[in-house]
């Protein structure tokens, strides 16, 4: 089970992140609300687990898990896989959301990104399973893109 999980992490250069290249969350309300775009894990047959929290039971066990009702991003990257200060952390809805406030209007933020997060995860998650570069390219290209549309604002 884990080395079926393992298999489905990938690092991309110049991201500290760990991109998760399996199934990615749909359109369920929950998930729209949470932004989408989360890992989904199958670690029994018909039983999924998000992948970041599979992560966070491995890590730290799956009583810490159950006490963790809500992981956060820091990354703001919903495929992150990285359990750490900077990365994927315990959380509560109130915080989230004050972060996902503050980080909307940075320009550079992932969360900048006009494809919106579910879509961006989904298309990013495409590039990783395929090249990990193609990730890094495409951060680039973003990064680029919002620098111009800074300039014309
Ligand atoms: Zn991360």
């Amino acid at each position: 089970m884990l080395l079926r999980y393992r298999a489905k992490v990938a690092t991309v250069p110049g991201s500290e992140c760990l991109w998760w290249t399996g199934a990615v969350s749909g359109r369920s309300e929950r998930e729209r609300t949470d932004g989408g775009g989360h890992g989904r894990f199958w670690y029994a047959p018909g039983r999924v687990i998000i992948a970041h929290r599979f992560a966070f039971a491995v890590m730290h066990g799956v009583e810490a898990l159950a006490e963790a009702r809500l992981l956060g991003h820091r990354c703001h990257n919903p495929l992150c896989q990285r359990i750490s200060p900077d990365h994927v952390v315990v959380s509560s809805a109130a915080q989230n959301r004050r972060e996902w406030s503050v980080q909307r209007r940075l320009p550079d933020s992932p969360l900048a990104d006009p494809r919106g997060p579910r879509r961006r995860a989904r298309e990013l998650r495409d590039l990783a399973r395929e090249d990990p570069q193609l990730v890094a390219d495409d951060l680039a290209r973003l990064q680029e893109l919002l620098g111009e549309q800074l300039t014309l604002w």
